[in-house]
């Protein structure tokens, strides 16, 4: 049988189980006690797992670009989907909020393109107007 030391107590004990973490009932008592009262004593696993470097041409690139297709870079819109971009190119910035960011930045970069739609068909109607004037 295998020795381990309790979880709670540090005392060692004989663990009739693999799993076994505490010496006693009263260990794991007390221990699921302050779980459920959010106060953890057992160390958990650290779940924040390493982010890999930042992607080559990531998005922030794609977003230049587009946004540039577009002529919108010095827009208001624009800007913001560029700083959406960069926070979403950025290794340090968590996962679940990289979700959120994602969808405002494809909300964004929608609306940012958007008035340059708008505005060509404005061009295009002037243009035309002004060949029909002729
Ligand atoms: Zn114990």
């Amino acid at each position: 049988m295998e020795t381990r030391h309790c979880e709670r107590c540090r005392k060692p004990f004989p663990a009739k189980l693999k799993t076994a973490r505490f010496c006693s009932d009263s260990c794991r008592a007390a221990n699921g006690k302050d779980v459920k009262a959010g106060r953890v004593v057992v160390a958990m696993p650290d779940r924040e797992a390493p982010l890999g470097p930042p992607v080559a041409g990531g998005v922030l690139a794609a977003v230049t670009r587009e946004l540039q297709d577009a002529q919108r870079t010095d827009t208001a819109l624009g800007a913001m989907a560029l700083e959406l971009a960069r926070t979403l190119d950025d290794p340090m910035t968590p996962p679940a909020a990289k979700a959120t960011l994602t969808k405002q930045l494809a909300a964004t970069l929608i609306e940012a393109t958007k008035v340059t739609r708008a505005s060509t068909l404005a061009g295009l109607r002037s243009e035309r107007d002004r060949l029909r004037a002729v």
